[in-house]
């Protein structure tokens, strides 16, 4: 069913709701925008070219969330989880709403459920909005999905001139929005326009058939060190992505507090081990890692891609490296290897 939401009454939509769920928006923040809650004074950002900087992972993983607090002298610890009641992420992009769902692949399985993450995917409504001018930097389609691909949300908005057209994906959905009017023929057709000419507009970044052989077949080339060769370790391309995940968990003694804090493989650190050996000592074969992780290792774990193509790693990284171009530039490496062989 699809339902239509007239812009001028959008912030009253909000308010409306913000009396009983928490609601989350992109807003601007200096040069980006960033999901915040909303709020009377709040500065929407639904127009903005790209996705928001941070990715709203950290809606759901916190980039530093404190798990317990404990007295040593006591022997006592108290465990922290806080928990949204209810809350709706309203216009999150179609890519990132689909990482998360790669990402439940990771949190919430059947032998291992972290409680962080489950409760706050629970108690979340995610209202989609759907991407009609994507950027040149994305690459959605590339990869298996689309600018208004469904995956993981529970409504997808289509912007028209003065209204939104929703449809509803799922029970949460069809709840949310059930009494908004209902969207006219014409709206349907002018949607099912806006959301072919979304995708046909998108050009194939590079090829996927067969790259995960490519970059197996790679592992202990100099494909690596070629492609990592001005890359810094910094680190950002893994902090933003929607899809990467890696953490770690210190106790701050000093605090009396048990942490959760991202952390990333591109980071020399992160692989070291107690001994001091480390299996990835250098920025190539972090960098491969990274790359393998998302476009191998992946599809050995759920057979999809771990990219979703939102593009963030392309226009944060500081000194411009590309993972289209990374990727491409492995099939012309393996031709090469195969033809000196
Ligand atoms: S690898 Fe890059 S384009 Fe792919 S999901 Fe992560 S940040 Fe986005
Ligand atoms: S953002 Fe760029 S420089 Fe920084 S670690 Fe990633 S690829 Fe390397």
């Amino acid at each position: 069913m699809m339902y239509i939401l007239v812009k001028k009454n959008l912030d009253q939509k909000l308010s409306e709701w913000s009396a009983k769920y928490e609601v989350v928006a992109p807003q601007k923040v200096e040069a980006y925008s960033q999901f915040l809650p909303f709020t009377e004074s709040s500065e929407l950002a639904l127009n903005e070219p790209h996705n928001t900087r941070y990715p709203p992972k950290s809606l759901f993983l916190p980039q530093s969330e404190v798990m317990l607090k404990y007295n040593k002298r006591l022997n006592k610890f108290d465990e922290i989880r806080i928990l949204p009641e209810k809350r709706i992420i309203f216009g999150i992009r179609p890519c990132d709403a689909s990482a998360l769902t790669l990402l439940d692949t990771v949190f919430d399985t059947e032998e291992y459920q972290d409680p962080y993450w489950a409760g706050r995917r629970e108690n979340t409504i995610l209202v989609g909005l759907g991407c009609s001018e994507p950027p040149s930097t994305c690459f959605c389609t590339t990869v298996g999905y689309g600018p208004f691909n469904h995956d993981g949300l529970d409504a997808i908005m289509t912007e028209l001139d003065d209204v939104f057209v929703i449809e509803a994906l799922s029970a949460k959905g069809e709840k949310l929005f059930s009494d908004f009017p209902a969207a006219t023929n014409e709206h349907e057709l002018s949607v099912l326009r806006i959301q072919s000419n979304a995708k046909q507009g998108m050009n194939q970044a590079f090829e996927t058939e067969g790259l995960k052989q490519t970059l197996d077949h790679l592992f202990e080339s100099d494909y690596w060190s070629e492609i990592a060769e001005s890359c810094l370790g910094c680190g950002v391309c893994t902090y933003l992505c929607p899809t990467c995940f890696c953490f770690d968990i210190v106790d701050e003694v000093q605090r009396n507090e048990r942490v959760r804090n991202w952390d990333t493989c591109m980071f020399r650190i992160y692989s070291q081990e107690a001994s001091g050996h480390n299996p990835r000592p250098t920025i190539s074969e972090r960098t491969r890692q990274r790359l393998m992780h998302k476009y191998s290792y992946w599809l050995d774990h759920i057979e999809k891609i771990g990219c979703t193509g939102c593009g963030r790693c392309v226009r944060y990284c500081p000194v411009g490296l590309d993972i289209r171009a990374m990727l491409r530039t492995a099939s012309n490496f393996e031709s090469e290897v195969v033809n000196v062989g």
